[in-house]
């Protein structure tokens, strides 16, 4: 049975995502959330399957230290879903640099801090996935259109997506998955897609077959630009 993390589990997508994961009956879910509680209460919602751990992001070099503790203690970690993320509202160069650096952290940096925590054990076992969700709101093809430090903070996690597939190798599978525009807190109530929907490429790009594709950006299950 493999084991998945996933990141921000107790509540919007990433519930969503750690909901689906367990539903296919062959993995395990570490459902992470900030606090013991929150996490308790993500397990409770997903149901048998997954088991809560207690993962803050904002000082990421502390979450790699924590991530590696919590594969000591929990077994391999096969599938990382780094899902969980911030959006500071704001467009253009008023943006406060804390803000920027904080979305930053929190988006960009610590997926990367989990992924070398993580990815060298997936590749040295020959076999892993990594999911950087990100948004279309943080793609140069779509002209970077989101609030100015989120979408910096998206356009970087792609970038990081990219950089680091072909070192990776091809057993360990890293795509960026935008899930749509999505009814949870951050997306809010006039959101088309159900978190269900907005989980879906998530879980595909998790769970890819070994012909599968690495080192892409993918929205419905199809290519979408940088
Ligand atoms: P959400 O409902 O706001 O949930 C965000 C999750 O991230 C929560 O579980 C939150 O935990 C967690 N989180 C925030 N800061 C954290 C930190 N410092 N350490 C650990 N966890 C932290 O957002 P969502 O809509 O489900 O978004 C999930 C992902 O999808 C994000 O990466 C987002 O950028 C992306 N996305 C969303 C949409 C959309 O329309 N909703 C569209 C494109 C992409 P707490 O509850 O403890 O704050």
């Amino acid at each position: 049975m493999k084991t998945a993390l996933v990141t921000g589990c107790n509540r919007g997508i990433g519930l969503a995502i750690a909901k689906k994961l367990v539903a296919k009956g062959n993995l395990r879910v570490l459902a992470a959330a900030r606090t013991t509680d929150t996490a308790g209460a993500a397990v409770r919602h997903i149901g048998p399957g997954a088991l809560p751990v207690v993962l803050d992001l904002s000082d990421p070099e502390e979450a790699a230290v924590r991530s590696a503790a919590i594969e000591a203690t929990h077994g391999d970690i096969d599938i990382l879903v780094n899902n969980a993320g911030i959006l500071v509202p704001g467009r253009g160069s008023d943006v406060a640099i804390g803000d920027l650096a904080r979305s930053l952290t929190i988006n960009t940096m610590a997926p990367f801090a989990l992924i070398q925590a993580l990815g060298p054990g997936m590749k040295r076992r020959g076999w892993g996935r990594i999911v950087n969700v990100s948004s279309s709101l943080g793609s140069f093809a779509e002209g970077l259109a989101g609030p100015t430090a989120y979408a910096i903070s998206k356009a970087a996690l792609n970038a990081l997506t990219l950089s680091v597939a072909s070192a990776l190798g091809p057993t360990v599978k890293i795509n960026a998955a935008c899930p749509g525009w999505v009814r949870t807190r951050m997306g809010g109530p006039e959101a088309p897609r159900s978190p269900e929907e907005g989980a879906d490429t998530p879980v595909w790009l998790a769970t890819l077959p070994d012909d599968g594709p690495t080192g892409g950006f993918y929205k419905d299950r199809q290519v979408v630009g940088w």
